[in-house]
């Protein structure tokens, strides 16, 4: 994956970012909360139990308030978000032309290959920020108002299965106004799976034996469509669930039968029937593309015309998230298949399966930012990218001020 590239100096920026999270943790000198992505969950479980079927977010949200969080939310909250988000744009650009093929922006890694390699294709990215950077946006602004706090009030560590992440939380424009005019990040630190083994190691916590717990409210309810953000094709997925329903479809594609899109292929693809504004039904082509040799494969043969798609998700780890740069090393060569699978299992399982289902959600744009795509959703949802083709020095390791 993207960690390889990264890892000689973000090793020593995440140590000092281990120490400075526990210092956080011990002091509470300020709100210390944390998101966690869909991936961890299902790493932990790996780690921490046998059951292949066994959902391990109860006992992660366990370790996580042991540790001393004040609050724990779930990234999977922000996942049905940048579907509502990224669902609405792709409705946009059918309805009233935009640039197409249009392509998710939730992998940092990729979004760095595209500023880098292929700025050309900049306007082609959804305007979303990731999931990450959204719910950094939504605890600083709804959230830190509930509580009557300001955004430097509020340390948020988002913890990740990536190594990229890191370089993400960094972006300069990812940061909110504090009382003093200054302006403050939306996420204060990124961790990784693995880091956050090393302080439940530290501080001698074992998830599994803790009694199931359950992340804050807001932004602590997510859809098992969320949830498979951490798997490749899993946006593509969750996206095509709801923009089916939203558009009313007439016969839209049955839960989980969506199969041509899952799996560990490099590069899959479907046509998944949309409708547009005029209720025409139009076919839309999807692909979905994980690994970086592949994307570079895929993005040839686009250029090419020899494949022409409208729709395209791209990771930059093989398999997705699950098998992030920041996930712990496993002997067993079949860990990312088996992660997967615990995916399709919960969300099988899951009440919640649709992101515009979602009561947060609902209650986001209810109470909060009017409706997908507003102004007040553009100015904290969305984004813009830059062609760094000509720069050397943003590899993602600038340091921290
Ligand atoms: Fe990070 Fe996931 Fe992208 Fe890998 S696929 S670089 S883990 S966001």
């Amino acid at each position: 994956g993207q960690c390889s590239q990264v890892c000689p100096v973000g090793a020593i920026t995440a140590r000092t970012e281990v120490v400075d999270v526990l210092r956080h943790l011990d002091t509470k000198r300020k709100v210390v909360v944390c998101s966690t992505a869909p991936a961890i969950r299902v790493a932990l479980a790996e780690e921490f139990s046998t059951e292949a079927d066994f959902d391990f977010t109860g006992k992660m949200v366990a370790g996580l308030r042991k540790l001393g969080f004040d609050y724990i939310f779930d990234t999977n909250f922000s996942a049905d978000l940048t579907i509502m988000e990224e669902g609405t744009e792709l409705i946009d650009r059918l309805n009233n032309g935009g640039k197409f093929p249009m392509f998710t922006s939730c992998c940092p890694g990729w979004i760095n290959m595209v500023e880098k390699s292929y700025p050309e294709l900049s306007d082609n990215l959804s305007s979303c920020k990731s999931p990450q950077q959204m719910i950094g946006a939504v605890i600083k602004s709804y959230f830190a108002k509930k509580l009557g706090l300001s955004t430097e009030d509020i340390i948020h560590v988002s913890i990740m299965p990536c190594t990229a992440k890191k370089g993400e939380a960094r972006r300069p424009e990812f940061v909110q106004k504090g009382k003093d005019g200054k302006d403050y990040p939306d996420i204060d630190y990124v961790i990784t799976t693995r880091e956050l083994l090393t302080l439940l190691k530290l501080k001698k916590i074992n998830p599994a034996e803790l009694p199931d717990d359950k992340f804050d409210s807001p932004l602590g309810i997510g859809s098992s469509a969320g949830n498979l953000f951490g798997v490749t094709g899993g946006v593509m997925e969750a996206a095509i669930r709801t923009a089916q329903v939203i558009t009313g479809v007439e016969n839209p594609i049955p839960l989980g039968e969506l199969k041509a899109i899952r799996g560990l292929d490099g590069i899959k693809a479907a046509n998944v029937p949309l409708k547009t504004k005029d209720g025409k039904e139009v076919s839309v082509r999807a692909a979905v593309v994980s690994g970086g040799a592949n994307i570079q494969k895929f993005l040839e043969k686009i250029k090419n015309k020899e494949l022409e798609f409208d729709f395209i998700e791209m990771m930059m780890c093989p398999g997705g998230c699950i098998n992030g740069g920041g996930q712990p090393k496993s002997a067993d060569p079949e860990i990312v298949a088996k992660k997967m699978q615990r995916m399709y299992t919960m969300d099988d399982q899951a009440k919640l399966r649709l992101c515009h289902e979602n009561p947060e959600i609902i209650d986001v744009y209810k109470n909060f930012l009017g409706e997908p795509n507003s102004h007040l959703a553009h100015e904290l949802l969305h984004t813009h990218y830059n062609d760094r083709s000509k720069t050397i020095q943003d590899m993602g390791l600038h340091e921290k001020k």
